[in-house]
């Protein structure tokens, strides 16, 4: 009931399809069994899983056999912990910051150790506890942001007892241009991880997100990382998506006016309507997520048919140019879609001249979310 009153009187709505999710995840979970490594596959479910509600994300993954998680925060993976069973494996891709080993440690997560101050932490508390304490390993083979440096690891190996303490589950890295299969960085990264996990043999090795898993089965390693493509991002740009939409947007008109020519819409007076035209006001704007950067270069769907932004887009609403759209097809209330089949997180984002990962995490608090299957 409060549901449904939330719904009815909500501005914007955002579906997050469930079913969608899980497609994704088989889909993928499919790709890593087909090469020779038979990689198994994690989820990667930072930011609040992408936008899309980490509790239901998890839960919905957790059903499909999911047993391996990533986040960024050590926050997020406390908050994780208590939405997943006991047996799944939470990473913590940060590690712990100074001082916090004990709270990584309380909440059952594997800190990702990302260089020697956070191996010394984690080394010192099993010191303390007199027993090995699990910790995944991030080696930087190109990338230049989290990871032991080369020089750093060689260093430390020298000392045979680096490790000690350590109950290493996991050796990884991260690629810097899987988008782009042609570039060499990509077969220099994994060149470089080969090496690197020769130093640990027989613990699993990870170095693919969702557009690695597509450059193919040599950078798959024993587990694969995906984010992105888990909710319907393109891990190859430029290429048909193979996965499934998992979010659709829309959002309802407040006030129809019919404006004359050389009347201006929305601030800055950046449009003059060049006839006369009839606009939509609907409750959704950039403090939502729909980034200002689409003022003039989007559109929303009436009934699947196109009608473009007029005027900058608000904080609070974005003025459409409803004029193709016959007087009786629409009212205050009816809801208009920004994100459906016609229109996609990634068109979205090419119009704003970012990236659908970007898009995705934007989207606002103040939408009412509903989830269908999962
Ligand atoms: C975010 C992230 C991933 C997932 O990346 P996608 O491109 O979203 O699949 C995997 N590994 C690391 C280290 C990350 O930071």
């Amino acid at each position: 009931m409060s549901d449904q009153a939330s719904c009815a009187r909500a501005g914007s709505i955002l579906t997050i399809d469930l079913d969608a999710v899980r497609a994704n995840y088989r889909l993928l979970r499919e790709r890593g069994q087909a090469g020779t490594a038979q990689a198994a596959c994690a989820a990667v479910l930072k930011a609040d899983a992408y936008g899309l509600g980490m509790g239901q994300v998890a839960q919905a993954l957790v059903r499909e056999g999911c047993r391996s998680f990533f986040v960024a925060h050590l926050d997020e993976g406390i908050r994780l912990r208590r939405l997943v069973p006991e047996d799944c494996t939470i990473h913590v891709m940060h590690g712990a910051m100074p001082g916090a080993a004990r709270d990584c440690l309380a909440h059952d997560l594997v800190p990702v150790l990302n260089d020697p101050g956070q191996l010394a932490e984690w080394r010192a508390l099993a010191r303390d506890l007199g027993r090995a304490l699990p910790a995944a390993l991030q080696v930087d083979t190109g990338m230049s942001r989290m990871g032991m440096a080369p020089p750093d690891l060689d260093r430390l190996r020298q000392d045979p007892d680096w490790l000690k303490g350590i109950d290493l589950r996991l050796v990884m890295s991260h690629l810097a241009c899987a988008d782009e299969p042609a570039h060499p960085l990509n077969e220099h990264q994994r060149q470089r991880f080969e090496e690197v996990r020769a130093l640990f043999p027989g613990v699993p090795a990870s170095l693919a997100n969702s557009s690695g898993v597509f450059l193919g089965g040599a950078w798959h390693f024993d587990l694969l990382r995906p984010g992105c493509a888990l909710y319907g991002i393109n891990p190859q740009p430029g290429h048909a998506n193979p996965l499934a939409q998992a979010v659709s947007l829309a959002a309802r008109v407040v006030q129809l006016r019919t404006v004359a020519a050389g009347d201006i819409v929305g601030y800055g007076a950046r449009y003059v309507a060049p006839g006369e035209r009839r606009i939509a006001t609907i409750a959704i704007g950039y403090a939502d997520g729909w980034l200002r950067a689409l003022t003039g270069r989007s559109q929303a769907f009436v009934d699947g048919m196109a009608v473009p932004f007029a005027g900058t887009v608000s904080m609070d609403s974005i003025t459409l140019d409803v004029t193709g759209i016959a007087e009786s097809r629409i009212a205050p209330g009816q809801a208009v879609d920004l994100l459906c089949p016609q229109q996609t997180v990634d068109d979205v984002a090419a119009q704003a001249g970012t990236i659908g990962y970007e898009v995705l995490t934007r989207l606002g608090p103040r939408f009412h979310r509903r989830y269908v299957g999962g």
